[in-house]
């Protein structure tokens, strides 16, 4: 049993004086490539971590619901719940039970409890995982019949509504739907996904994950602006969203726009949409070094147009550059969080310790890096 199941487990044990009915887990998750366009009904292509968040649950007779983390021990306690009641990290576990009944299920009370080794706030998305864990737990405790392609949409509505945090359907269907070798080819208007094999070891290369470490600020009220930039430049070209647009109507499209702030956001969806489409056609293909361009071209277009980058995930992604990595760029949402590096598997360790001396030559808090490999999405463990 992997230490954060054992501590899952054992967290159980200790809130609730007995063992668990069983353990779910469910991952955090890099995404490729693909950033904001989520949330622009456009294609994301995510893979799972192998850092997890389980949880330990079993049935409640008192007709409410526990969940206690290994950062929280004391146990918060819910019955029927609406958004507001639960507030602070609680308020992802109420607004699953919401969620999930606000859809017609009736969920089962229960006890739960949580133990992670996904880093918090790295853009690696906890939340996320903690959602899929509790969500997936549930629904086979109470034997819900809620289809895999449902699920995403329940956890995002927890987490839009009930938390209050305007996040796209990325990542839940990333930590749901992903499969191990696999990344996800998500096209988010219709839900429908592709499994890529995306296994690099046989191809002698990595997956460099870097968290940058750096303080997250202003995230939220940035993120909202984007989503608001976005749906603005939908509105003024008469389409549902950017996704409409293609990269042959572009030109045409940013004349329409009068504003240098929507037209750099609209060129930034666009262009990002058509970078997702050509890394899956090169990974279909077997042309995984090939990809490497494209990953740097869409850091390049989040720095100068979509402007969520800061200057530690600029010179990781420079530094990686430097250290002969084939591409690099920022993953997630932005505004700090985590960068990542196709690299030889020989030259991970040399990558890493290049962004560290970067680093420490400007004075940054020292980046914490690793090789990713694409793990499982949520289940029974
Ligand atoms: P990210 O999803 O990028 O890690 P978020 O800000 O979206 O960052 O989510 C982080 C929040 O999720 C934490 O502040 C906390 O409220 C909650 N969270 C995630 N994992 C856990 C956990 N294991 N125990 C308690 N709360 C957690
Ligand atoms: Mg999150």
């Amino acid at each position: 049993m992997s230490s954060v199941s054992e501590t899952a487990r054992k967290t159980f044990l200790e809130a609730y004086g007995t063992e668990p009915a069983g353990l779910w887990a469910a991952p955090g998750r890099v995404n490729l490539i693909g950033e904001h366009t989520d949330y622009n009904d456009g294609f994301v292509l995510p893979f799972a971590l192998p850092q997890r968040t389980v949880a330990a649950a079993g049935p409640a007779t008192d007709g409410r619901w526990s969940v206690c983390s290994t950062l929280a021990p004391e146990p918060v306690v819910f019955g029927v719940t609406d958004p507001g009641d639960v507030t602070g990290w609680g308020a992802y576990v109420a607004g699953i039970v919401w969620a999930l009944q606000d859809a017609g299920f009736e969920v089962p009370p229960a006890r739960i409890a949580l133990a992670s080794d996904v880093p918090l706030g790295s853009g690696l998305s906890s939340s996320a995982a903690l959602e899929s864990a509790v969500l997936t737990a549930l629904i086979d405790l109470g034997g819900l019949d809620v289809p895999p392609e449902r699920r995403p949409a329940i956890a995002q509505r927890a987490e839009n509504v009930y938390v209050g945090a305007p996040t796209g359907i990325l990542d839940q269907s990333a930590s749901i739907r992903c499969r191990e070798g696999y990344a996800l080819f998500l096209d988010c208007r219709s839900y429908q996904v592709e499994q890529i094999p995306f296994d690099l070891t046989g191809e002698g290369l990595a997956i460099l994950v870097i968290n940058s470490n750096a303080p997250h600020q202003h995230v939220d009220g940035e993120y909202g602006e984007r989503r608001k930039s976005c749906e603005a430049a939908a509105t003024a070209l008469g389409v549902p969203a950017l996704r409409d647009v293609s990269t042959a109507e572009l030109p045409q499209a940013l004349e329409r726009l009068d504003d240098d702030v929507l037209r750099r956001r609209a060129r930034h969806i666009v262009t990002e949409n058509q970078r997702v489409l050509d890394t899956v056609s090169l990974l279909r293909s077997g042309r995984v070094r090939e990809i490497g361009p494209l990953l740097t071209a869409s850091h390049e277009s989040m720095r100068d147009d979509f402007e969520i980058t800061v200057d530690q995930v600029d010179v990781a992604v420079q530094a990686s550059l430097d250290a002969g990595a084939y591409g690099a760029r920022m993953t997630g949402g932005g505004f700090g969080g985590c960068v990542l590096a196709l690299v030889n598997t020989d030259r991970a360790d040399a990558t890493a310790a290049a962004v560290a001396a970067a680093y420490q030559e400007r004075g940054f808090t020292a980046p914490t890096s690793w090789v990713a490999t694409a793990g499982p999405g949520a289940g029974r463990i």
